[in-house]
């Protein structure tokens, strides 16, 4: 209940959790009875998250439950840096590795803000999203072994237990701002339904010379602060073309590079950045159309 009332003091949306897990321990729908809170219809732990000290008080008085934070209705968005143990692959590099090398390529220190500590050894960055600006759930986007948490995710909140320990709270401190460049890189893609279909060879490719376009333009005109961010980006975004066939490697690169350098990047920036970038899309593209 402390846990709770804390977390609902910094403003924090709360819902209860099994007593010593994680999944929610409101009803789902399907055992929903159409009663109390829900007899306008069922209302998930999203929408039943609160911040009323009363209501948590009342519900946390029935068990030691553990805490979720809904992360949309709490104007958060959640980094989560896992451990590869947890992931069941003990030869991958772990979230905080991968971020830390992702904010150093990006020009930027790991943020400093709120942060918890999970019981497998991992991390939860908490940071408040920009206003206006609906995000939601990333999985391995910003980063290997890196998951965002904003709107339909929650987290489990510090001073929650499981078997494997507990959640603690690293600091003290308040949530800061989404930093800009890790916005522009979680901005969504492109719709799938923008993409080109292999049946109009011809038609996608008029569109990967477009977004080859207006991303080198993006690139070329980003202000000092946010080029390397935007590079980034623009390389991620269009290293899926050429994983599809739709553009030559070297034409991207070229592209990116002149659009980096007129915004003022050193050349070997803007290689380093080209290279990790457009390897990581090119060989995530291809994973997602085998398996697609
Ligand atoms: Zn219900």
């Amino acid at each position: 209940m402390h846990a709770a009332l804390d977390a609902a003091e910094r403003g924090w949306h709360v819902f209860p959790l099994r007593p010593g897990g994680k999944p929610p321990a409101l009803h789902g729908e399907k055992s929903c009875t159409r009663t109390g809170e829900c007899a306008d219809g069922h209302r998930k732990w999203e929408q039943r998250a609160t911040t009323d000290p009363d209501r948590i008080r009342a519900a946390w008085s029935h068990a030691p439950y553990n805490v979720g934070i809904a992360t949309g209705p709490s104007g958060l968005l959640v980094v989560d840096l896992d451990t590869p143990e947890h992931k069941g692959s003990s030869d991958a590099p772990d979230g905080a590795t991968t971020f830390g090398a992702l904010c150093e390529r990006a020009g930027h220190t790991v943020p400093d803000t709120y942060r918890t500590r999970t019981p497998s050894g991992g991390s939860h960055l908490y940071f408040t999203a920009p206003p206006g600006v609906r995000l939601t759930n990333t999985a391995g986007t910003v980063a290997d072994s890196v998951d965002t948490r904003a709107w339909g995710g929650h987290v489990v909140a510090a001073g929650s237990i499981t078997p494997a320990g507990r959640y603690e709270a690293l600091c003290d401190r308040l949530a800061a701002p989404l930093p800009e460049w890790l916005h522009t890189i979680l901005q969504p893609a492109p719709k799938p339904s923008q993409s080109p279909s292999e049946a109009l060879t011809g038609q996608s490719r008029r569109y990967a010379d477009v977004a080859l376009a207006n991303e080198t333009q993006n690139v070329a005109t980003a202000q000092h602060g946010e080029r390397e961010a935007k590079l980034f980006r623009a390389a991620r975004a269009l290293g899926r073309f050429v994983a599809w066939g739709d553009l030559p490697r070297h034409v991207v690169e070229q592209a990116l590079q002149a659009g980096g350098e007129a915004a003022g990047l050193s050349a070997s920036e803007c290689r380093s950045t080209l290279r990790s970038a457009l390897n990581w899309s090119i060989t995530h593209n291809q994973i997602r159309r085998e398996t697609a």
